[in-house]
């Protein structure tokens, strides 16, 4: 069992409050309205003390001032030697929840929780368990004849009841001191008696310090004491006691630190999130649109940069190495098309046998590419012609995947096409290319790509510009690529046929085996130290990631202002929220919540608010990205791993609470005065 609940069965040790010297002044624009001056007043436990007085004369002022409502412009409190008025404001309001129950005249109660969530609101306070909160509520319930009502809210209970049920509240943490405003002024004769009845019992039976403002002469015959004040000061007192302020240091005040359970909290946040439906699904759908946004803009960013990494990983083999004759080609050789400022390493079969034997090379042969004139019946298409590895190396390097057919046989006049150009060449609709296999068409060459002379685009000599008749005998898969690729020999002979007299036989670029894949980095140093351009698919790779990092970045950043405009939004319901609950942050600071118990309730309901909508924003991206896929018939065009929209979540969630700070701290700031007094 809670060690508390044991605690609030005995009766409370009475509270002696003295007043020194209190004066407290209202500032309206530049003038001050003095409310009380000068108060000195002793108060003891057992009795209950009238204060009368016409209105304005201070009596409202004078109560808050006791219970720690408000502090006083000068002069100083004590309660049983703790000085309050030295008090930092938590602790003010921590002393607050667990000294004293505050009854008001118009109730005060929060109209969405029912009576036993009502009476229970200073031991939420508290941090104690929900079960017992209950327990102890319907039991405080039932002492004011109120047990079957604890499922009622304030709007379907009478005024008396209402008022038992406030006082039930004052009563949850079986404070010493407790303190009413009028609390019978919007009651009717019988039910402000049974009100006074109770008041009196408390005072006599409990031994607690009753203080009851009214202006209603008809009190005087019940109170143990009786005030009148007016004006701000004490006209007429009909039991004075000494006032004796405390001597030496005021004993410090440790107050439970616990404040509401973390589930207490939640529980809040959700009832009035579910409370304001409406507004809490706007504010969640931006939200949820700002993640979707941003999930939808990374994930497509990502699906791309796997799609081509893939792509690549599929072209090329982690254990070759792609020479070409000046250092400055990079991973994108075409790019590079113009730049021959730097110097040129002609590839020669000389060359190709000087990296045969560096160590760990297991294979090298030269490469070229043409542009070629494809012809078929009427049909002609202009193609990239490059050559298969020598059939020496094609177990060890990469070779095409093909769809159908088989490789062309060396000293054969055979090809391979990739798809979309078999079908644009023999008029073929998707799917039929294994009718092209067999079939003939011409080649022309049109030019030689980063040729003999170095530079990037070479002319065709006659010699090799005569048209070949080849065959199909396969199509490739490759669906990034449109390439002819003929035998590794015929290549030889069109770069024979292309060179100038006498000039020595040079390859536009070469392939380099490795034995293995960790071998690659050392002969990638060493081949480019003679100054020719390396790149290995690694590098191709890390090219390729660092460009779509900046797309990601920049689509990460795109989804992120989408964000931030849905936080906006989450601030202004927030700001609203807050104007709009002034009352009943009011009534939360009365019973004893602190500053950081309202600020953190703002901010749960922010996250609450965050978390759905980051949640229903991830709903929303998964949905387009399953649609996209589908309309566009491709699988993976959105990346979307549980890690990202895990992101999404936390970012909905941080943006709301990043948005709900200011309001959630305008909130905690408000006077709890001023925040009661709020229509
Ligand atoms: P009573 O409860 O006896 O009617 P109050 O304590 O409410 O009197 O008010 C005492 C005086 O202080 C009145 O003149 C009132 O107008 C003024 N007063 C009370 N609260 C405020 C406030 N928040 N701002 C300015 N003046 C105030």
């Amino acid at each position: 069992m809670d060690a508390d609940a044991g605690a609030m069965v005995t009766a409370p040790h009475g509270l002696t409050l003295v007043l020194d010297q209190v004066s407290k002044r209202y500032h309206r624009g530049q003038e001050a309205v003095p409310a009380l001056e000068d108060v000195s007043l002793a108060l003891l436990p057992g009795a209950l003390t009238l204060i009368l007085g016409p209105s304005g004369g201070g009596k409202s002022t004078l109560l808050q001032l006791l219970g720690g409502m408000d502090r006083p412009s000068s002069g100083r409190i004590w309660a049983n030697g703790t000085e309050i008025t030295a008090l930092a404001p938590d602790q003010l309001s921590a002393w607050r929840r667990d000294t004293v129950g505050f009854v008001f005249q118009s109730f005060h109660l929060l109209p969405h929780h029912d009576a036993a969530e009502n009476a229970a609101l200073p031991l939420l306070l508290r941090g104690q368990r929900r079960a017992l909160r209950r327990q102890r509520a319907v039991d405080l319930l039932d002492r004011v004849g109120l047990g079957d009502r604890a499922r009622h809210r304030p709007s379907q209970l009478s005024g008396g009841q209402a008022q038992r049920v406030a006082i039930s509240r004052a009563l949850a943490n079986d404070p010493p001191l407790i303190l009413a405003d009028e609390p019978t002024g919007n009651l009717d004769t019988d039910s402000g008696r049974a009100i006074l009845d109770q008041l009196q019992r408390l005072a006599h039976e409990d031994g607690r310090t009753v203080v009851l403002v009214s202006h209603n002469p008809e009190f005087i015959a019940l109170a143990d004491r009786v005030i009148h004040l007016r004006d701000g000061r004490i006209q007429d007192d009909s039991r004075p006691a000494p006032v004796t302020v405390p001597a030496g240091a005021a004993s410090p005040f440790l107050p439970r630190r616990r404040g509401p359970r973390p589930a207490a909290l939640v529980r809040e946040a959700a009832a009035s999130v579910r409370r304001r439906a409406w507004r809490s699904a706007l504010t969640a759908l931006g939200v949820a649109i700002g993640v979707a946004a941003m999930v939808l803009l990374i994930s497509i960013g990502q699906g791309l940069e796997h799609r081509v990494v893939n792509a690549t990983l599929q072209q090329a083999s982690l254990n070759s190495l792609i020479v070409s004759p000046s250092p400055s080609s990079g991973a994108f050789s075409l790019t590079h098309v113009g730049s021959t400022s730097t110097k040129i390493h002609p590839i020669t079969e000389a060359t190709l046998r000087r990296f045969l034997h560096l160590p760990g090379v297991v294979g090298a042969y030269g490469t070229a590419q043409f542009l070629g004139q494809l012809t078929r019946g009427g049909r002609s298409l202009s193609l990239l012609v490059q050559g298969l590895p020598p059939k020496a190396l094609w177990h060890r390097a990469q070779m095409p995947k093909l769809a159908v057919g088989h490789l062309p046989t060396p000293g054969h006049a055979q090809a391979v096409l990739d798809r979309a150009s078999v079908d644009a060449l023999f008029g073929l609709k998707p799917g039929q290319e294994r009718r092209a296999l067999g079939k003939t068409f011409t080649v022309r060459l049109s030019s030689e790509l980063g040729g003999a002379a170095g530079s990037s685009v070479t002319g065709i000599r006659a010699a090799a510009e005569k048209p070949v008749t080849l065959t199909l005998v396969g199509v490739s898969q490759s669906a990034f690529t449109s390439e002819l690729q003929v035998t590794a020999g015929r290549i030889t002979g069109w770069l024979r046929a292309n060179r100038a007299r006498n000039a020595p036989l040079t390859y536009g670029g070469a392939i380099v085996l490795a034995a293995r894949v960790p071998l690659v980095k050392g002969l990638a140093a060493k081949i480019r130290h003679e100054g020719f351009g390396v790149t290995t698919t690694a590098s191709i790779i890390q090219s390729i990631q660092s460009a779509f990092g900046v797309l990601e970045t920049g689509l990460g950043v795109l989804g992120g202002i989408a964000l931030v405009q849905s936080g906006l939004m989450i601030g202004v319901v927030m700001g609203m929220a807050v104007l709009e609950r002034r009352r009943e942050i009011g009534v939360w600071r009365a019973v004893g919540a602190r500053r950081r118990d309202i600020f953190l309730l703002f901010l749960v309901e922010a996250l609450a608010i965050g978390v759905i909508g980051g949640a229903a924003g991830d709903l929303v991206a998964v949905g387009f990205g399953n649609l996209g896929a589908l309309l566009f018939h491709v699988a993976g065009l959105f990346y979307m791993p549980p890690i990202l929209l895990l992101l999404g979540l936390a970012f909905g969630g941080t943006m709301a609470v990043l948005a709900g700070l200011i309001p959630a701290s305008q909130g905690a700031r408000l006077s709890p005065v001023e925040a009661l007094r709020a229509e």
